[in-house]
């Protein structure tokens, strides 16, 4: 492969777009890699789809590797299959949908589970068809909310989806495995430093999930670590362990006029000058924060809840989230219109209004919390005694320093990636839904079950960029990058005609190549572009060529080397 930059459709910008915050953003638009189309939808110039393709190249040998065959579906789909799934409602206002000229309506599938049980069912009728393993690199369409930091999250976006089909629950645990070792692959061969962490299953249902995280300071997830065990998990998944019941009778509940506290501090500052029964060390952590949030369930009426978590944590809005889903939440501003909700002063004591505690709120535990009346708040509010949740739920932030929940002797450590990988075991929400069953060897039906492994392949160039790059530019992992050579011919005085003789060397000895034979563009210029475009190697076409030299410049090393230019071939094939 030869690529002329004279003629190569690239420009690169010497200012940092105002459109992007982040490293992997900028690069790839200063170094000419991608362009915005589209809110979430940006388009690929010649360099960015070598590396798009490089990515999804690499997927696809993996998936080969694993016994995975390729398939492709369309993007554009008939409501059916999601309606009979129930994500056509459950997916929410992240689905794409739209009507033909006939009124049908469509969507534009931010997954394919339905169809690829629908495949299988279609085309097998026995165990013997079984496992299997199906796959596609094909275009996402999510109306995601807040799209952001260019190829990260997009609206349109290229995902690999695979699927595995298994008559046994072992079976999926095997494929699991094997998928879960692919993706190891995959993402070593990319060049991603990623941690694998116990995920939640989200809209698609199942149970088995883990997540591959890539090590980023712009990551969108937080994930814990603990310091002694191996638990890892997303911020979203951690498990909050539940304290033993407390022991002791507390005193009955006594409501104090506490004017003028409607936040933790203001009121822990009072109980303490007032000292409220009796105490001086009243904390955040003795107080009950409830805050009330709108649950919106897809396709249904928006709900009122409250939530209570211990005072010395906000709500974690994702954890939150994720803890509803598929429904989501925000918070509850109107109090205007429920005088029974008095702002600052909730109590859970008679609520009415559905309320999940924080699992640390167990059956005995007393709290200080509000007294459901303008300036007061209340002391000894004990659960299961003065009030009982409707429920626990995980919307309780998570903060460094936590016990871990598997070991509970570390101390949990928390840093942000992105996700770039989710594997997991679906189970049978998708035959069921299909009714998809085989015939057994016992001449009974079986019903499969399914496993399903995501890779964000468009989202993987910018993770990689975000991973490697420095204040001069992008620095390709030799796997992925647009070409092996970046050969530049740095003036005038037959250097053009030595570079373009050396490229075609290069690319006969098997590498990809690409010159800069740009006429008019001062060496300055071409080699603040090689380093921004960030190609492993560049060889120099300059001032030695008299002497019969070149030099060899690594591209993550800074390493410069002269090398006689009859020598660079050997040079650059066996590095
Ligand atoms: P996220 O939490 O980041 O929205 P997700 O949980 O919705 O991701 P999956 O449904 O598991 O993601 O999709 C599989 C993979 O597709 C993800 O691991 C991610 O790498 C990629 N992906 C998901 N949404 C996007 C997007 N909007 N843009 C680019 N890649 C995406
Ligand atoms: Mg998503």
């Amino acid at each position: 492969m030869l690529l002329r930059m004279s003629t190569m459709l690239l420009k690169t910008l010497r200012e940092d777009p105002a459109e992007a915050e982040v490293p992997s953003h900028r690069l790839l638009l200063r170094a000419g890699y991608i362009r915005r189309a589209a809110p979430g939808g940006y388009t690929y110039l010649p360099l960015g789809k070598l590396v798009l393709d490089n990515v999804a190249r690499v997927v696809r040998e993996e998936m080969a590797a694993a016994g995975a065959q390729e398939v492709s579906f369309p993007a554009l789909l008939p409501r059916d299959p999601y309606e009979t799934s129930g994500r056509w409602t459950d997916y929410g206002d992240e689905i794409f949908t739209l009507k033909d000229r006939r009124d049908t309506e469509y969507l534009l599938a931010p997954t394919h589970e339905e169809m690829f049980a629908l495949l299988v069912q279609d085309l097998t009728s026995s165990y013997r068809d079984f496992p299997m393993i199906l796959f596609q690199v094909q275009t996402k369409y999510r109306d995601e909310a807040r799209p952001r930091a260019g190829l990260l999250r997009g609206r349109e976006f290229l995902m690999k989806d695979a699927y595995s089909f298994d008559l046994t629950d072992e079976g999926l645990a095997d494929a699991y495995g094997v998928m879960r070792v692919a993706y190891q692959k995959i993402f070593a061969r990319l060049g991603l430093e990623h941690t694998i962490v116990s995920a939640m299953a989200g809209a698609m249902g199942g149970s088995a999930s883990e997540e591959f995280l890539a090590l980023a300071d712009v990551g969108e997830d937080t994930f814990v670590g603990c310091a002694k065990c191996d638990y890892a998990a997303n911020t979203e998944a951690v498990v909050t362990p539940a304290p033993p019941a407390p022991e002791g009778t507390p005193g009955p509940l006594t409501v104090h006029d506490t004017p003028d506290t409607p936040t933790i501090a203001s009121l822990v500052a009072l109980a303490n000058e007032r000292a409220l029964d009796g105490r001086t060390d009243w904390t955040a952590a003795d107080t009950l924060k409830n805050v009330v949030v709108t649950v919106h369930h897809p396709g249904g009426e928006p709900e009122l809840l409250a939530i209570g978590v211990p005072g010395d944590r906000e709500i974690d809005l994702k954890r939150l989230d994720a803890a509803l889903a598929p429904a989501t939440a925000e918070l509850f501003d109107d109090f205007a219109s429920r005088p029974d909700l008095v702002k600052g002063y909730i109590g859970p004591q008679g609520s009415k209004i559905r309320y999940l505690a924080d699992p640390r709120v167990v059956a005995g535990t007393a709290w200080l919390t509000g007294a459901n009346q303008p300036g007061k708040h209340a002391t000894s509010v004990v659960a299961g005694r003065d009030f009982t949740p409707d429920g626990t739920i995980e919307a309780a932030e998570v903060h460094a320093g936590d016990p871990c929940p598997r070991c509970s002797e570390g101390e949990l450590t928390i840093r942000r990636g992105i996700e770039i990988g989710h594997i997991f075991q679906l189970g049978r929400r998708y035959t069921d839904a299909f009714k998809l069953d085989v015939l057994g060897p016992d001449g009974k039906p079986v019903r499969p079950t399914m496993g399903s492994y995501g890779v964000g392949v468009s989202r993987a160039v910018a993770a990689v960029a975000e991973q490697h790059h420095d204040e001069r530019g992008l620095v390709w992992p030799a796997e992925i990058a647009p070409a092996d050579v970046h050969v530049v011919a740095a003036g005038k005085d037959g250097q053009v005609e030595a570079a373009l003789r050396l490229a075609g060397e290069l690319v006969a000895a098997g590498l990809r190549v690409l010159v800069d034979d740009r006429p008019g563009v001062s060496a300055g210029v071409k080699f603040t572009d090689a380093e921004l475009i960030g190609i492993p190697h560049t060889v120099v076409v300059g001032r030695r060529l008299g002497d019969g030299y070149g030099e060899l410049r690594d591209r993550r090393t800074g390493g410069r080397d002269e090398v006689l230019m009859s020598d660079m071939v050997a040079a650059l094939t066996s590095v």
